[in-house]
């Protein structure tokens, strides 16, 4: 494991760091910030929680030149509340580089104060795609000679808002050859590949396979045909979280949602693209000063902010796009804390957790029923072992003659032995392939008959 100092920064900045209580490099910033320190144009996927703002926040800082006062660095973030949490982690390192200056620009904040923001001629500005085009465009004739680090946060995100022209036109007003880092939890390959062609990276890593926080525990919860608002009030009784993040797809079911857990009586707040960026503000300060229990919210949250202590993510339902629920999921365990996902499902919802399965999330399975949570020994997980006694049809007898006489023919020869008996195996073989496939297809006729007198 090396140290900020064996990374080669400076003194002052391993100090600062160590101030900050960051004592020594996580595995993504060991392998980023060598990379970055060199100019580097690099693709990184990084789960969540892992340090990855800090990756390029550390070599940003130890490029900086104080005496330039003009823009050196841009970072663009999807939302407003992600760019304000970079923003506020870059910010802290301040009172240890007096003639550091950070600006935020975004839709958070009004324009007129955006454009003041900048006669204070930062050297590192963060902000939304939307108010940094406005704030660069030739209207307010910031000088963008000096810039030689672009970062775009959430990227995948990014594209997915369609803010790609926005980043489109800002990226054409900057040096040729500057250092772009591309950053996001989960990259679709496709995704990736655009990315790194579009930046010219050198450089790609790959955090690993697990797209979440490696402390989180899977589980799923069969809520046998109970109503999932119900499921949650026991499950909280049940379970009593320290703070709980409960997640929705649907916009509508916030509010029932949230009835649900107020019933329970727990200290809880619903966090929504309704409301305005104000109430936005106000609602992620009072969740960091510990207020609530239970949060529940839409997937605007489940992207790249940064709440401590969130011990167990739920989801009532999956979202379609399952790069979310990896986004989900990652609100716990962050930086090598445990913490536990929970998604609850019916007979009616397995579509879903299935592919997460398929996708190679390692789930425990629980029931929960009559307010009690008890383990599933079954759960999802495919069933296919044949059963012990095996019957041979007279086809496979047949070939199994067959096979044995074929073999039989050459029996002058030596070997002959050992060749008929990996006759005899191919033949068994092929009716073991054959008898799994018919039983798989029986269970999912089964269940798409089942699935269709339902409706
Ligand atoms: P991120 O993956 O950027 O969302 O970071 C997750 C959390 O890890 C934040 O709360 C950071 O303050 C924290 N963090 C980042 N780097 C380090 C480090 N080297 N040591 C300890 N905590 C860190």
């Amino acid at each position: 494991m090396s140290t900020f100092a064996s990374l080669n920064l400076s003194p002052r900045l391993v100090a600062a760091l160590g101030e900050l209580g960051y004592k020594e490099p996580s595995p993504v910033q060991e392998r980023i910030i060598p990379k970055a320190l060199n100019g580097m144009s690099l693709l990184c996927q990084s789960q969540t929680g892992s340090g990855k703002t800090h990756s390029y926040l550390i070599p940003i800082l130890e490029k900086l030149d104080f005496e330039d006062r003009r823009l050196q660095a841009l970072v663009i973030c999807p939302s407003r509340e992600l760019a304000r949490q970079v923003y506020e982690f870059a910010f802290a390192f301040t009172p240890y580089f007096p003639s550091f200056k950070v600006r935020l620009i975004s839709s958070e904040v009004k324009s007129s104060q955006n454009s003041e923001g900048l006669s204070a001629s930062p050297q590192l500005i963060i902000g939304t795609p939307g108010r940094l085009k406005e704030i660069l465009s030739d209207k307010y004739a910031v000088d963008l000679r000096g810039v030689k680090t672009l970062v775009l946060d959430e990227a995948d995100m990014l594209c997915e808002l369609g803010y790609f022209d926005d980043i489109d036109e800002i990226y054409s007003k900057l040096n040729e050859g500057i250092a772009t880092m591309v950053f996001s939890a989960t990259l679709e390959e496709n995704l990736k590949v655009r990315l790194s062609r579009y930046i010219g990276a050198s450089f790609a890593y790959d955090g690993g396979e697990n797209k979440t926080a490696s402390g989180v525990s899977h589980h799923l919860i069969d809520i046998k045909h109970q109503d999932k608002f119900d499921a949650l009030s026991s499950f909280l009784r049940i379970k009593r979280p320290y703070l709980a993040l409960v997640f929705v797809s649907k916009k509508e079911d916030i509010g029932k949602a949230y009835e649900a857990v107020k019933r329970v009586g727990f200290p809880a707040i619903a966090f929504h693209g309704d409301l305005s960026t104000r109430e936005r503000k106000t609602v992620i300060r009072r969740i960091k000063e510990n207020e609530f229990a239970v949060i529940v919210a839409s997937d605007l949250l489940s992207r790249g902010i940064d709440i401590p202590d969130v011990d167990m993510v739920i989801s009532l339902d999956l979202p379609s796009d399952l790069a979310y629920y990896y986004h989900r999921a990652g609100r716990s365990g962050r930086f090598g804390k445990k913490g536990d996902s929970y998604i609850f499902y019916t007979a009616d919802s397995t579509r879903l957790p299935k592919r997460l399965i398929e996708e190679g999330v390692q789930f425990d399975f629980l029931i929960l029923k009559r307010d009690e949570l008890t383990p599933d020994p079954v759960g999802l997980l495919p069933k296919r072992k044949l059963s012990a006694k095996k019957e041979f049809s007279d086809e496979e007898r047949l070939e199994v003659r067959k096979a044995k006489a074929l073999s039989r023919e050459k029996k002058v020869k030596p070997g002959y032995k050992k060749r008929q008996a990996e006759a005899v195996e191919k033949v068994k073989r092929k009716y073991r392939r054959k008898a799994i496939k018919d039983k798989i297809r029986k269970e999912r006729d089964a269940h798409y008959r089942a699935e269709a007198k339902k409706k």
